[in-house]
């Protein structure tokens, strides 16, 4: 896989020649309709974006008839209609496809092996902070490798584009490493993929008998533990 140059451009064409594919369908019942897709960003919620569209749509027979508007809808990412991929491991690791995740070749030992989401799934524990509450939702939480509202991780948008900053609301999802030490690096994928300074730091080992991730301070701190 290549990183996307203009993720704007590129989501915007596959989804203009999609709706150009469902308004032919319409022809053969007598009614044109032309959908121009103006424009697509990323929201506010990084679980959807945002789709811009103007539809023209008259009929064959009577173009006097003709309907015109404009709108805005918000896309969802993880409705379960069909599957988004994260391709950023791809980008920024040495990984592998196994089954529904990627598996990494790191030279660091304690991340050789490490395992993390193929498909992005929004975690169902919304008050992150009740991660730390118990193993048994930790370690689904790790286990689906569900996906996490994150203002330091990146947006779909910049995902495709390989950027190492993001500057709208992004996600966060945990790798999972394979080796248990006192601390390695936190095992939030912003900060395992960041090769900035200030960006890559260490966190220490939490445990959950059935797994086990690294965690800083603050990221801890954000879901639940001390
Ligand atoms: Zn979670
Ligand atoms: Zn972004």
């Amino acid at each position: 896989r290549q990183a996307v140059g203009n993720s704007t451009k590129t989501l915007k064409e596959m989804i203009q020649s999609g709706v150009d594919n469902l308004c032919d369908d319409y022809y053969d019942r007598g009614i044109l309709i032309n959908c121009t897709i103006v424009n697509v960003y990323p929201s506010d919620d990084p679980f959807s974006f945002e789709v811009y569209y103007r539809i023209n749509s008259t009929f064959i027979n009577d173009s006097t008839r003709n309907i015109q508007s404009e709108n805005k809808i918000s896309v969802s990412l993880v409705d379960g209609k069909y599957p988004v991929y994260d391709v950023y491991p791809s980008f920024m690791g040495n990984v592998n496809v196994v089954n529904d995740s990627y598996r990494y070749h790191d030279a660091d030992a304690v991340y050789d092996n490490a395992t993390s989401g193929l498909i992005i799934k929004k975690c169902p524990y919304e008050q992150y902070t009740k991660h730390a509450h118990s193993n048994i939702t930790m370690t689904d939480c790790l286990n689906n490798h569900y996906y996490h509202f994150s203002h330091d991780g990146l947006c779909v948008f910049c995902r495709l584009e390989n950027r190492s900053t993001c500057a709208h609301n992004g996600l966060e999802t945990f790798i999972i490493p394979s080796v248990r030490v006192n601390e390695s690096t936190s095992s939030v994928d912003h900060v395992y993929f960041n090769t900035s300074l200030g960006g890559h730091y260490n966190g220490s080992l939490r445990d959950f008998n059935d797994s086990f991730i690294y965690l800083d301070d603050a990221h801890g701190g954000k879901y639940g533990f001390n």
